[in-house]
């Protein structure tokens, strides 16, 4: 391996403990205690590790955390009802809502309905606007996360890199674009319909990965000295490890760490930036509601 190996973990555990200062600060100065609700409508598997996750991350850093953990068969008009409480409690600032949904629930819906001020996703249709037109936004986390470590932690000059992203999802790939092209990027979107996908890796000083298939970057398409931030979480069947199971990401690691200058692992490199990302957005959305300035 040749590239430096981007430590998303330590990184994000550095802006937590920060962020836990700030959080002691915001308490003592101004008695404010942001507040995040977290709402999981199902036992999907995953989902229910990362609603854990955020909550125990939230905890950690003294937020207030309100949890609902629905049943799978919630009709869309009571979790309408649930987020209208929400968006009218004074002490949540945040809410989030664990995608993907049941399907009797229009995702959609269930995100419009919450305040934009309270939207610590980005997700709402007015956040994701005023992103793209460069108004302040609550910007998605996995996204914010990865930009965090190009630009604030690697400190690359970014105006003017070739940029690709590899996925076009309103939650990674659209506001992932659209963070680089502010920061004056070259960007190319790739996606499902992209017909020469090792060509556009090839030219990328940048590579973004959101798929959502395992090692599907293959090594040798990455330009020698590119830097990859690989978002994937991928399930792969491994008999030899204990459960059954192991978590890999969009890239191939090994053979792309070879060539790039630096790379995220999978896990421990963009999944606790989003986490970290998540809870910086509560505390800004407990500071912008409340009109306390940020320390
Ligand atoms: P998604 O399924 O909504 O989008 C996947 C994208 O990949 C689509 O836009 C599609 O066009 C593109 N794609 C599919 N096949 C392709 C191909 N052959 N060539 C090029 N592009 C192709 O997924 P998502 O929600 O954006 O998530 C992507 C991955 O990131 C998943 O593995 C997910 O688990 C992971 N993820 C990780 C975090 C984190 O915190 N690390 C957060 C969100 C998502």
């Amino acid at each position: 391996m040749t590239a430096m190996l981007i430590d998303g973990k330590q990184i994000a555990a550095d802006l937590r403990r920060a962020m836990a200062a700030a959080v002691v600060g915001l308490k003592s100065a101004h008695g404010l205690v942001p507040g995040l609700a977290v709402v999981l409508v199902g036992e999907h598997a995953p989902s229910q590790i990362y609603v854990r996750n955020k909550q125990k991350a939230a905890k950690e850093v003294g937020l207030n955390s309100f949890e609902y953990n629905l049943s799978a068969e919630m009709p869309q008009d009571e979790l309408l009802k649930l987020i209208a409480e929400l968006n009218a409690n004074a002490a949540v600032h945040g809410i989030l809502v664990q995608l993907p949904l049941p399907p009797q629930i229009d995702a959609m819906a269930v995100l419009d309905a919450i305040d934009p001020a309270k939207d610590v996703d980005g997700f709402h249709v007015i956040n994701a606007g005023r992103l793209t037109v460069g108004q302040p936004a609550m910007i998605p986390c996995t996204p914010k996360g990865c930009l965090y470590l190009l630009k604030d932690h690697l400190k690359l000059p970014l105006a003017g890199m070739r940029t690709l992203v590899i996925g076009r999802s309103n939650i990674v790939g659209k506001p992932m674009a659209a963070l680089l092209l502010a920061e004056g990027c070259t960007v190319t979107i790739a996606h499902s319909k992209t017909r020469d996908l090792p060509t556009e890796c090839a030219r990328a000083d940048i590579i973004v990965a959101a798929i959502g298939r395992p090692e599907f970057v293959r090594g040798e398409w990455i330009k020698k000295g590119a830097v990859v931030i690989d978002v994937g979480i991928n399930r792969v069947e491994d008999p030899a490890d204990p459960r059954g199971y192991r978590v890999a990401g969009d890239v191939e690691f090994t053979s792309a760490a070879a060539r790039a200058a630096a790379i995220t692992p999978v896990p421990g490199g963009v999944g606790p930036m989003t986490i970290a990302c998540l809870i910086s957005n509560t505390i800004k959305a407990a500071c912008l509601i409340t009109n306390v300035p940020r320390s």
